[in-house]
């Protein structure tokens, strides 16, 4: 380790401190959730992500950075001039809303025991500020660069990723780009995402007047509820179970109707291990009291495969390839349309199998009881993890940090996927403790620890040292 070169690091950290923080709460104070119908010619995303772009790309020219405003739907600051054979770093100015339980305004940064709390401080404005720094430092001390880099800043990540799509379109790709938008160490690789909307025929003679789970494929829902009809002669069975909760509603003839209501335990698709989905609770409740119709329960015997494993085994598509964990398989919606009971699936593939193999298979199961439509295919993404890339990161992240830790891949979707060559890296700690009021990413009190930000900073610098090193063909 470079003794004099650390201490130069940290003097200039311990210099820019105050200002890192001004700067973040200047990012946070915009509230920049995607508002399509404010959208206009100069505000793709809508007002608020190009309120954000602009202000990041003013902070990025007060620390001496030249920028590049790309149409309103991403930007950049860089060093070193604007060639086209650069490193870059990537991050996002927009946000998901503030949603609930805020214990103040999400939009004032506040500081607790060393948190930073507010929307975006960690996803992704603090990082974003961290990473302006990063370049800040390699032009303040006129280290010569192989290849200049940027720091781009996005405006749509959140919401479908047309910044980064627009931008691989109209500008040419980095040599190799890290997104500190997730976690260290480093995310080499992530599994393909499938989604298909898998729909019963339409149902002429049904018992579930109304069915509704689940508000996103991407989240197994931990509440479920439907009316359904119970003929009079069952419905001594309509019992409260651990998990379901039924209650008479109204009489119809031969019987009557009841509200039947699931509670599970929620989670991310991406990550079924844990969760209980409720929807699977409702189905099995009704299956199991034979209060389906024929035409219905051909449909939930299909859809409770879906269910009763997230590994894709009941459906034909289980897969493990040996380097990603295996494929995970959730249904996080269900409803009824037209006449029609739909479910919607979220699949986590490793490198195996295919999107088209997987609507293939998931039709041969459903034997004619579902029709599948394929939606959303992005292909898994998967990086060597003895590149020289990935070396020089690791060894930044090492130097800091004195965990001897490895790469790892996730299920998930980062920035990284898209690009030729890229990697996730930092700059969330998902090991460390946190204390009890320090909220998550997405969820209300999101705090980001001062010291780990500033220590991430730390990891970047080194690691762009690093990168500059390196023979890119
Ligand atoms: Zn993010």
């Amino acid at each position: 380790m470079d003794e004099r070169l650390m201490q130069n690091i940290n003097e200039f950290i311990e210099k820019e401190k105050e200002n890192i923080r001004r700067d973040i709460a200047r990012l946070v104070a915009v509230n920049s959730v995607e508002d399509m119908s404010a959208a206009a010619a100069d505000a793709p995303f809508g007002p608020g992500p190009k309120k954000a772009l602009d202000e990041g790309l003013a902070v990025a020219r007060e620390l001496g950075l030249e920028t590049r405003n790309c149409e309103n739907r991403i930007g950049y600051a860089y060093v070193g001039g604007e060639g086209d054979n650069y490193l870059a770093t990537i991050t996002h100015l927009d946000i998901v809303g503030a949603g609930e339980g805020w214990l103040a305004d999400p939009f004032v940064m506040r500081e607790r025991e060393g948190y930073l709390i507010g929307r975006g401080v960690m996803d992704d404005k603090g990082p974003s500020v961290i990473c302006l720094y990063a370049l800040k430092y390699l032009k303040e001390q006129g280290i010569p660069l192989r290849y200049p880099v940027r720091a781009l800043l996005g405006a749509n990540e959140e919401t479908g990723m047309g910044d980064l799509s627009y931008y691989l379109e109209h500008y040419p790709a980095p040599l190799f780009c890290f997104s500190p938008d997730a976690d260290f160490p480093l995310i080499n690789g992530e599994k393909g995402i499938y989604h298909a909307r898998m729909s019963s025929l339409p149902i002429e003679n049904g018992n579930l007047r109304f069915i509704k789970g689940g508000f996103a494929p991407n989240a197994i829902p931990e509440k479920a509820e439907a009316d359904v009809f119970v003929p009079a002669e069952k419905e001594a069975l309509m019992v409260k179970t651990p998990e379901v909760e039924a209650v008479k509603t109204g009489d119809e003839e031969g019987g009557s109707i009841w509200h039947l209501r699931a509670f599970g335990k929620g989670g991310h698709a991406a990550m079924p291990a844990g969760t209980v989905n409720a929807i699977g609770l409702l189905l099995h409740y009704v299956t199991d009291r034979g209060l389906a119709s024929n035409e219905e329960a051909a449909f939930i015997e299909f859809a409770l495969k879906a269910h009763d494993a997230t590994d894709g085994s009941l459906l034909g598509i289980a897969r493990d390839d040996g380097r990603f964990k295996p494929l995970t398989a959730v249904s996080g919606m269900i409803f009824l349309e037209n006449s029609c009971l739909v479910t919607t699936l979220d699949c986590r593939y490793p490198t195996n199998i295919t999107g088209e193999e997987i609507t293939e298979i998931l039709e041969k199961t459903a034997g004619g009881a579902a029709v599948i439509r394929a939606g959303l295919a992005a292909p898994p993404f998967w990086k060597d993890p003895d590149s020289p890339e990935i070396e020089a990161c690791m060894k930044a992240y090492r130097e800091v940090t004195g965990e001897d830790a490895k790469p790892f891949s996730i299920g998930g979707g980062t920035y990284a996927r898209h690009f030729p060559n890229a990697v996730a890296f930092g700059p969330e700690h998902q090991g460390r403790p946190r204390p009890a009021f320090a909220g998550s990413i997405h969820g209300a009190e999101e705090a980001a620890s001062e010291a780990e930000l500033l220590e991430s900073l730390k990891i970047y610098i080194l690691a762009l040292l690093g990168l500059e090193q390196l023979d890119f063909a």
